[in-house]
This record gives C-alpha cells, structure tokens and sequence, in this order.
C-alpha cells in the first residue's frame, strides 16, 4: 500500500473533503424501500420483490436478512399467498398481467416520476403519436416503459447519432419520452437534434428527468472542478450514479471513481490527494459514505465541508394498500 497509512509514526498528511449536497436516496427510493418494509411488518416474511427494489447491493441484503425474496422473474415465485413488490423502476404491463393470472397479491413500488413517463407515453400512443424513448438499452425503467405498449410503439434512442439516423413514419406525427436518470447534458443534445429534424415533435411539458437526478448531478458540477478527485458511492448497475461519474469527469475532475464501499477503495489511486469530492447514486445509503468518510479518515486528517446545489423536499406517500390507514394489521 502506497498510501498515507503505513507511515511510521509520521502526521497524517491534511485532506479536505468536499460532500455533494444533495446525494443519495432520492424520494423514489425511500418509498420503494419502505415499501418492502412496510410489507413485511403487515404480511410477515416471506416479502417476494421482482427486481432488486433499488439498485445496491447493500439495500437488497439488508432487505434479504429480512425475510425479501428478490427474483428477475415471477416464474421463480412459487404459487403462494405472500405478497410481490415491484420494484422502484416500474415493469412492463405484461407483469402484473401475470401475477393477477396467478392471484398473486401485488404492490407496486414503481417511483411516481417513472409512472408519469409510462402515462405520457400512454398519452402519445393514444393520439396516434410514434413514439421516442431516449435512454439506455436493457436497464428496467427502459424495459418497463417500452412495455406499457404494443411491441413496436415505441423506438429506443441511444445517442445523437441515432437521433440523426432515425427515419420517422410520418415527421409530423412524432413524440418522445425520456428515462428518468439520465444525463441532462447528454439528454439535452439528443433532444436539440430530434428539435431541429422534426420541429413538430412533442415533448414532455416539464423534463422527464426526475429532480434527483438533476440535482446530483448539479452538485456534482459544482464539486467536481475545485477537487482532484471524485467518489461516486453506488452501484455499477445504477444509471444514475453512472453519469454522476461521468458528470464529474466532463466538469473537470481527474479521477472520478464509482465504487459500491469503502472496501472498495484503490489506495495505490487516493494515497496522495489533497482534495477529494464525494457523492452518492440516488439507491446508495448514507451508511455508505460515512464508512468511505471514515476509511478516509483513518489515513488522512481531514477536514470536511459541504457543498449545495439545491436544498430538497420531495416525499412520495406509500402505495395505497401499504398506507398505515388503508392497511389492516
Ligand atoms: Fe424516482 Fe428519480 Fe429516484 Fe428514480 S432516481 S426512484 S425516478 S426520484
């Protein structure tokens, strides 16, 4: 280790700290974990959740140790009583298809903001619009919202390139939707594309990308150009926390690194930084930063400080059947 901590009875060298404020869970997730929660204190375990509720590990074991069974499919649920909780990224509508053809008991902990997409979407096709969704191949959210239509409403942009590329039926008659955790930058460029080639698409009236997303990653713009180094608490699987990092890294930082824990820390790369930014992905749990906060702190004799893009006050209530008056314990 090349780090500040084996040096022999030397001072530990200074570090400043800057946190991103906000980070972490956002409102979606508070409410998806709660969910699971709450479903297992009504209906004791077993809990069934399609999906990883959120996307980190810590959470899902947490939640495992509580008596969750987590599954990628309701094939691998066997007929029960038990109750089965979607998870924060929503699920194509062929999913709660097939758990009511099996009376299973279903709660939906899909994030608010993911279903107003699903209804915008829902709106567009209703109209007789064709229908762009703007995000990432293969994540959830994405599968969810190409699956709250027939096969072949809804077509997949990626990148600039393909909104150059993209070849409507009729120009005129076109709409598009987003993923809710995306980059705004790169959002914004592959609608400024989509604008100039079709002036008459319809957008969503306020951006689909949800305000979590947006406010991590203003903080992270804030942060990342006065640091030498960025720490993204959060999971490799975690949209929003992969454009946290790559945020930084087009803000100016040097070295941004995602990582889901403080074991995960490579000294050979953080054993001689003065200044260090962290935040976190909107699945990842305070309890996370604090443990990289103190593995810092072992080694360095820190000093931290927070930066603000904006203050947050977003709550989503529970679902329905999951509300302490709906529910009979
Ligand atoms: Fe909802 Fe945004 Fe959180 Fe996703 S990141 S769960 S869309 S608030």
């Amino acid at each position: 280790m090349t780090g500040p901590s084996g040096m022999p009875g030397g001072k530990k060298p200074p570090l400043r700290i800057v946190l991103c404020s906000p980070r972490g869970f956002c409102a979606g997730v508070v409410r998806a974990i709660d969910s699971v929660e709450r479903a297992l204190a009504l209906y004791g375990p077993p809990v069934y959740v399609r999906h990883e509720i959120v996307h980190n590990r810590y959470v899902v074991d947490a939640l495992k140790a509580k008596g969750a069974i987590f599954v990628e499919d309701l094939d691998e649920i066997p007929n029960t009583d038990a109750p089965v909780v979607f998870s924060a990224h929503g699920v194509p509508k062929s999913v709660p298809e097939a758990a009511k053809a099996r009376n299973f008991i279903t709660l939906d902990a899909t994030c608010p903001l993911v279903t107003k997409v699903h209804r915008e979407a829902d709106i567009h096709f209703r109209r007789g619009r064709e229908i762009l969704l703007i995000g990432h191949a293969g994540h959830p959210e994405v599968i969810g919202t190409i699956g709250q239509l027939p096969e072949g409403a809804v077509t997949l942009i990626q990148t600039t390139e393909e909104a150059r590329d993209f070849m409507p039926k009729d120009a005129g008659n076109l709409a598009y939707v987003t993923q809710t955790t995306l980059s705004v930058d790169d959002t914004n460029e592959i609608v400024e594309v989509l604008n100039a080639r079709f002036p008459a698409i319809v957008g969503p009236h306020k951006e689909d990308i949800c305000y979590a997303t947006t406010n991590r990653q203003d903080a992270v713009k804030l942060v990342a150009p006065r640091v030498e180094a960025m720490i993204v608490v959060g999971a490799p699987n975690s949209s929003n926390s992969q454009r946290l990092k790559e945020v930084a890294e087009r803000a100016g930082c040097p070295h941004a690194v995602l990582m889901q824990r403080a074991a995960d820390i490579d000294w050979e790369k953080f054993g001689a930084v003065a200044s260090l930014g962290i935040t976190a992905g909107a699945s990842a749990p305070e309890v996370l930063v604090e443990e990289v906060l103190d593995a810092f702190a072992q080694r360095y004799d820190v000093r931290v400080e927070t930066m603000s893009a904006t203050e947050e006050t977003m709550f989503f209530p529970l679902p329905r059947p999951l509300r302490p008056s709906e529910a009979t314990e």
